[in-house]
């Protein structure tokens, strides 16, 4: 018999098997040994009540019998060797991977062309990144084999539930090994050290059926006939020719974005937000989150969330990492941009998170001057995203080496003399961010920095340092697409796809909108819906 239980418990109850199961059968008010299995559902933590830190968790207990153990029904692939249709895609992060994933269960063969390397040379130019200040204009952390996804920090989360099934996408990650704890915490995390075997393991079988990921191929030309793509060139002067082309290059092809506007093929302005990235000591928001002066290590490094409108403009932080280091993450030299990762123990002593304020179209052409831009340029935003990361590349005096002030300085307009130690490797250097900021943006974030004060008291201090410059949090960019056909405008059989298309706001939701390009494309093609 199986029963659902919905427990708040401490957190030495949750997360010690022993006093789990003690729980368990006092609940059900049977002896312990009845109890053949159990399975984890939902967990969260609730630390609003300073003195009762509680998880909640639901679990379903099964008794007296052999408990299934099959968290779910995994998902299967058709080999495509010989298949009748085939789709390019270019990309192979997270929204291309899953759209090739889709596209093999239902017995189209996918050929992905990517950029970048395998993701064990990767690792290399990152490297090389950090400790050098070069960057790979092709191997980075936002180009190569898994995309932006494979040295990200690996948050699953996501509050597009409306755009496909986030379970599905959990259950694929967990099918390709990641642990458990994905399928039932609130805010699940792989972790940068864990993601690059399992975009690895995707990449082999998607192989292993007869598909196609190709490595170090850049996508330099696409060939139109009439409303249709007819073939799609790499930068080696190779030629393709598909059925169906998805583009899902990431927020960071500007290259691509350019091709489509050379082509006159239609692109929109869209919104993004920019600013810095904020690191303070993990203790320091542990003690805040947790009420507590030293964290209970049974309990997860804290994190935040935090949003504000300031003069109807917002201001929020974004891709929060406990545990975490903050990364370049610029993809050509000459630009300074910044992210964040931490690995699946979340062990580092700092905690660093975006924050950054809404930008709109109106904002860049005041930026540049009316006279200069053309208010109807659809690359406008990005290339104001570019400008300001390549002022901060300049003000921080190359290599990588990031221009920042320390959080109380910069609330109070004034330079730093010195900086916190910052887990960012190619170094910090203590400069007036508003030499790099808009004005808008900094003003707003002076203002955001206070009121993120007043919320989580103890936030606003001289030990946070704030790096510049955070400016790849979307795309500046949208390719349209028609709402139900997903193909483009004036390319009838082209689906732009993911975060650079301006579908997708993180992992999860790019890999829903890989899937729901894959549906698409295969109803046209006339395959069952299922
Ligand atoms: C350091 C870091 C940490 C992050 N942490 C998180 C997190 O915790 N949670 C989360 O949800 N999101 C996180 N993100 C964001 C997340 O990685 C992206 O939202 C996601 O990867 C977008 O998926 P995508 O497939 O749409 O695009 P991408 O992952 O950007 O993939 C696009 C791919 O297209 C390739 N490409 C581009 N141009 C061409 C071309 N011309 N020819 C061939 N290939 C091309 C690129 O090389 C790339 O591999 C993080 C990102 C970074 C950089």
């Amino acid at each position: 018999m199986i029963h659902t239980l919905q427990l708040r418990i401490t957190p030495e109850e949750a997360y010690n098997d022993t006093l789990y199961l003690s729980v368990l059968s006092q609940q059900l008010a049977v002896d312990a040994s009845r109890i053949t299995g159990y399975r984890r559902i939902k967990e969260s933590v609730d630390a609003r009540n300073a003195r009762q830190i509680r998880i909640n968790s639901t679990v379903e207990v099964t008794l007296d019998e052999p408990p299934n153990l099959e968290l779910y029904q995994p998902i299967t692939w058709k080999s495509v060797e010989k298949a009748a249709h085939s789709v390019i895609i270019i990309g192979g992060g997270p929204a291309g991977l899953f759209a090739a994933l889709r596209l093999l269960e239902k017995g189209i063969r996918p050929i992905i062309v990517e950029r970048g390397k395998e993701v064990r040379s990767r690792r290399r130019d990152l490297a090389l990144m950090n400790k050098s200040g070069i960057v790979n204009a092709e191997s980075n952390y936002c180009f190569g084999e898994g995309g932006a996804g494979t040295y990200s920090d690996g948050k699953l989360y996501t509050r597009s539930s409306k755009r496909g099934n986030i379970q599905r996408i959990l259950q694929l990650f967990h099918q390709f090994g990641a642990p458990d704890k994905i399928l039932y915490q609130s805010h699940p995390h792989i972790g940068t050290n864990k993601l690059p075997q399992i975009i690895t393991a995707m990449r082999l079988e998607i192989e292993a059926h007869g598909g196609v990921y190709l490595l170090e191929k850049k996508v330099t030309n696409l060939v139109a006939e009439g409303q249709h793509i007819k073939k799609v060139i790499t930068h080696t002067g190779e030629m393709f020719e598909a059925d169906a082309v998805i583009i899902a290059t990431g927020h960071s092809a500007r290259d691509i974005y350019t091709l489509f506007h050379d082509n006159h093929w239609l692109l929109e302005a869209k919104p993004f937000a920019l600013g810095v990235r904020i690191e303070h000591p993990q203790s320091l928001i542990d003690s805040i989150q947790y009420h507590t002066p030293i964290r209970d290590p049974l309990l997860p490094p804290a994190s935040y969330s935090l949003v504000e409108q300031v003069n109807t403009r917002g201001v929020f932080s974004f891709c929060m990492c406990p545990g975490g280091i903050i990364a370049p993450a610029a993809t050509a030299q000459g630009e300074l941009v910044v992210n964040g990762w931490s690995p699946s123990k979340r062990n580092n002593p700092y905690s660093n998170s975006g924050m950054v304020v809404q930008v709109g179209v109106s904002d860049a052409y005041q930026y540049f001057g009316s006279k200069s831009v053309d208010a109807d340029d659809p690359l406008l935003l990005m290339r104001f995203q570019q400008a300001i990361e390549q002022k901060a590349f300049l003000v921080g005096s190359g290599n990588l080496i990031a221009p920042a002030q320390r959080m109380t300085d910069f609330v109070r307009k004034q330079p730093s003399t010195s900086l916190p130690v910052c887990s960012y490797i190619p170094g910090t250097q203590a400069c007036d961010l508003d030499a790099i900021l808009p004005n808008f943006i900094a003003n707003t974030l002076r203002e955001g920095c206070k009121l993120f004060g007043k919320k989580m008291k103890g936030y606003l201090t001289d030990a946070a340092i704030m790096v510049a410059t955070e400016s790849r949090t979307s795309s500046p960019v949208r390719i349209p697409r028609h709402p139900e056909k997903l193909t483009h405008p004036q390319l009838g059989n082209v689906y732009p796809c993911g975060e650079g298309a301006g579908y997708a706001g993180g992992i999860v939701s790019a890999a829903m909108d890989g899937e729901s390009v894959a549906n698409a494309i295969a109803e046209r093609f006339g395959y069952p819906k299922k």
